[in-house]
């Protein structure tokens, strides 16, 4: 099958700074594919690099087959959202929502046609007569939504689209913008340093790190079998022990991971740690435990009852819930 998005050894440096460095990727048609790394880790320059922003300064991308070389970005079958959304102010919200077919010469009747279309799709019908400033962050979030469906592209680009949200508005938008997807079939590609939106919104995830993909997979590859540390680390809150802790906690003697809720508190047998705080998290409780010099982290669910700090607790798990990795971080 023809990936949407296909990357070989592409590298974009700048001088002495390696955005991008050697980036092989394939992203299928109708994918909902999230980029999620730290701060300057590489994915806005990936996107960039998609959108034709950016040339690569070595390697070759295609989009739908189709090489990307000297293809410049208003003739790719791709469109952006930014994070500021960059709306004009003056202009009405069916203006900015028509803008890019007015520069395409579609005439005015026809565009203000697509673009009702496209505010009905983001749940905005009759918005058209107002501006910017008269709207919501959320509603002008879902107006450059609409302005970028309403050239019809096959990829999407996001680039941090719920970042200025609250967290209520955020979580509302994250499942709205999922179900347009599934509904639209068209590939979206998402750039986020929010692994909970990674993981909850994504079909597969690239973790970036210095310009490179440590690991793409599943969420519940990511989450469940990270490849090293640092994809443990950066995703969810596993535990990361130590070889030389591994060996005395009798397990292998190299570096692993292990989900605070695959840690059980028993009355007897386990190991035995101290309770150095507790934070309460509305659904479960997470407990910071000291194990000698192993630190671990232990979710415990809701209306079970659990040890306060300055207490001696004893802990335990299955084999089966060690992951073992790479030391890489
Ligand atoms: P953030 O989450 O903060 O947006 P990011 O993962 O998107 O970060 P990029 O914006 O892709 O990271 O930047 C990757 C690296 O490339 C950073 O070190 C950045 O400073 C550098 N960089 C990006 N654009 C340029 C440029 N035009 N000139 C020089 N360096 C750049």
């Amino acid at each position: 099958m023809t990936a949407a998005v296909s990357f070989s050894q592409v590298s974009r440096h700048f001088g002495p700074v390696k955005a991008v460095d050697a980036v092989d990727l394939k992203i299928a048609p109708g994918e909902f594919f999230a980029m999620l790394g730290p701060s300057g880790s590489g994915k806005t320059t990936c996107l960039r690099l998609i959108a034709g922003f950016e040339q690569p300064t070595s390697g070759h991308i295609e989009i739908f087959g189709e090489t990307a070389e000297g293809v410049p970005p208003y003739r790719r079958q791709v469109n952006t959202v930014f994070q500021d959304y960059a709306l004009f102010p003056h202009l009405s919200i069916l203006d900015n929502v028509a803008y890019g077919l007015m520069v395409k010469g579609v005439g005015k009747a026809e565009r203000h046609r697509l673009a009702e279309q496209a505010l009905d799709l983001v749940k905005l019908p009759g918005y058209g007569a107002r501006k910017p400033g008269q709207l919501s962050g959320g509603q002008r979030q879902r107006v450059a939504l609409a302005r970028a469906l309403v050239n019809k592209p096959k990829v999407l680009l996001l680039d941090e689209p719920l970042g200025a949200l609250d967290l209520k508005l955020r979580e509302q938008m994250q499942e709205e913008l999922k179900s347009l997807q599934r509904s639209l079939g068209i590939t979206f590609v998402f750039v986020t340093h929010d692994q909970g939106e990674a993981l909850s919104m994504a079909d597969r995830v690239a973790v970036f790190n210095n310009g490179g993909i440590v690991q793409a997979g599943t969420p519940q590859e990511i989450y469940n079998r990270p490849r090293n540390r640092f994809v443990a680390d950066f995703v969810g809150s596993s535990n990361v022990i130590a070889p030389a802790n591994m060996q005395r906690l009798g397990g292998e003697t190299r570096w692993a991971s292990l989900r605070p809720e695959a840690i059980r508190l028993v009355s007897e047998g386990g190991i035995a740690a101290t309770v150095m705080s507790e934070s309460f998290l509305g659904s479960a409780t997470r407990l910071h435990l000291r194990a000698g010099e192993i630190a671990l982290n232990v979710m415990v669910p809701a209306g079970q009852a659990t040890p306060k700090p300055g207490e001696d607790a004893r802990v335990s798990w299955l084999p089966t819930d060690l992951h073992y990795m790479d030391g890489e971080a």
